[in-house]
């Protein structure tokens, strides 16, 4: 079971009329591992995400998570069922709850059916929204939020509220997570720290990721292994260090 990768799809196609915006791609995630996802604009990367994670349905393809196949499978039950979240390129938190709060909310979002749970009376609510304020309490450390923990969040700058919306997807407990640009527009600073945040899920709790992102130094510093996608096909796939020295990426996206 371990040997096996934790998403395997195979021949998605996804088109839009006459444009092929996914076209024949198969692409694996090992489980425990953190693969990136690179191409020029356009190139079907938002699309492959849409289909893999049940957004949108594919014209062909299968999509298997953890052995399993969820062809077909809702947005919601493949977060809820499949441990398997994504995040949009739009930033969404709950904007009048402080940081711990969002996290503790999104932490209740698959086990108990929702708020009344968390903030309700009694020893048993108690105890669990501590443990759940525990370990948002990680999270927001590694993220750089702790000094603005109690603030609401709609608040904040809008890197600030991507680093609370990828802190917020690490407390249900994921397996895997499909990241959208997440260093898109924030600064250097917080770029550094979504990169932590990344490092540290991965490795004290071992989600895997699949990261679309334009940073290619970002890219190639986390990522084991690149898929690069141009027309909506995958034009290669390597290390970090293979697809840098790679002739048609440097053509069809690194600039020569
Ligand atoms: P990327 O994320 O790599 O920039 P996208 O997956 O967003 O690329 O887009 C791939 C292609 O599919 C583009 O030509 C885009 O215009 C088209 N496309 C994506 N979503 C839609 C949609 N909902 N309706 C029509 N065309 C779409
Ligand atoms: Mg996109």
């Amino acid at each position: 079971m371990t040997g096996l990768p934790i998403l395997e799809i195979s021949g998605l196609n996804k088109s839009y009329g006459a444009v092929r915006a996914v076209d024949d791609v198969s692409l694996h995630v090992n489980r425990g591992e953190i693969c990136g996802l690179i191409g020029p604009n356009g190139s079907g990367k938002s699309t492959f995400f849409d289909c893999a994670s049940g957004l949108t349905k594919p014209q062909a393809g299968t999509v298997k998570l953890d052995g399993q196949d969820i062809t077909g499978w809702s947005l919601n039950r493949i977060a809820r069922e499949g441990r398997m979240l994504r995040s949009f390129q739009k930033t969404v938190v709950f904007s009048a709850l402080d940081v711990e709060e969002n996290l503790v909310i999104a932490g209740q979002m698959f086990t108990f059916p929702g708020l009344w749970s968390t903030f309700g009376i009694g020893a048993m609510a108690r105890a669990r929204v501590e443990a759940l304020r525990e370990r948002a309490r990680e999270f927001i450390k590694i993220a750089g939020l702790w000094d603005v923990r109690h603030q609401p969040a709609g608040k904040l700058s809008g890197g600030q509220q991507k680093l609370i919306q990828f802190a917020s997807m690490l407390m249900p407990e994921p397996k895997l997570i499909l990241l959208d640009e997440p260093m898109a527009g924030i600064n250097p600073k917080l770029i550094e720290r979504v990169v932590e945040s990344i490092r540290f899920a991965n490795q004290k709790f071992g989600v895997s990721f699949l990261v679309i992102e334009h940073n290619i130094d970002v890219v190639t510093d986390i990522c084991e292994r690149i898929v690069v996608l141009d027309q909506g096909r995958k034009l290669a796939e390597g290390t970090p260090d293979e697809i840098v020295r790679n002739q048609a990426v440097r053509e069809a996206y690194l600039g020569g």
